[in-house]
């Protein structure tokens, strides 16, 4: 809320360079596509306020955070204080940029210590010196949740994926992905679009769009983006849902 009230203070007739701000950390929400381009909402925020925005990436149980430097080329870790690993499936260790689930070992946790804990994210590391001059192992971004990962017709991908190209698509207000079990046993996704725009270029832009991104085509209903707003809260959540995951499972 504070952040878009900064990003609205020059329709106000405040300069946000006035307000002396000379680094914003942002916790909790994906700024940067996994090439490390912005994102149209990092590309919102920067635009307001500058390219002073700095991602993070924390996680309680290890006690832990991960923070761009300047460069913003992916995010630090401390080597003082964890030892960084990428895993595929099978828990085998991954080279640089490979892609995988982050396993952390924190070294400061005293008492009920962690070891090699996965943290059920996907991203991939990078060990080469940054050109900002620190040498520590860097991640990438959230590219999203093991347990969310889908097989669509062949493709792996992650429901991020999904909502970070739909984050490019200005007349798309809202989103929620579903996905389920088809009769032939895969997984299949329907992308219900809250906008105002019906109209079938837009539909066919959109199917564009996704395919560019994530090399699938969804089954894609637009709908008023008030229907697509009671189903992100349904059942009383105070987290907008916006992957939905009805995928009949044998075993987890
Ligand atoms: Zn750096």
């Amino acid at each position: 809320m504070i952040l878009q009230k900064l990003c609205r203070a020059g329709e106000h007739g405040i300069s946000v360079k006035d307000l002396g701000l000379e680094k914003i950390v942002l916790i909790g929400d994906t700024i940067r596509n996994a090439d490390f381009g912005t994102n149209r909402l990092g590309s919102l925020i920067e635009n307001a306020l500058g390219r002073i925005c700095y991602s993070t990436y924390g996680i309680t149980e290890a006690q832990l955070s991960f923070c761009e430097c300047k460069v913003h080329r992916g995010l630090h870790s401390h080597p003082d204080l964890v030892l960084v690993e990428i895993v595929d499936d099978n828990g085998r260790t991954l080279s640089d940029d490979e892609v995988g689930e982050l396993v952390l070992t924190p070294f400061q946790i005293e008492g009920m210590p962690l070891i090699r804990y996965k943290t059920g994210d996907i991203t991939f590391k990078m060990s080469e010196p940054c050109p900002c001059g620190s040498n520590s192992i860097r991640i990438g971004p959230i590219l999203g949740r093991k347990h969310h990962k889908l097989k669509v017709k062949g493709v792996t991908l992650y429901p991020q994926t999904i909502g970070n190209a739909l984050l490019d698509v200005k007349e798309v207000i809202n989103y929620q992905i579903e996905a389920y079990t088809g009769d032939d046993q895969t997984d299949h996704i329907l992308l219900r679009i809250g906008s105002y725009n019906t109209k079938r270029d837009f539909l066919a832009s959109l199917h564009d769009t996704i395919h560019a991104r994530a090399r699938i085509t969804p089954t894609v209903k637009i709908e008023p983006p008030e229907e697509v707003e009671k189903r992100l809260f349904e059942g009383g959540s105070r987290k907008a849902i916006t992957f939905k995951d009805r995928r009949f499972k044998l075993y987890e």
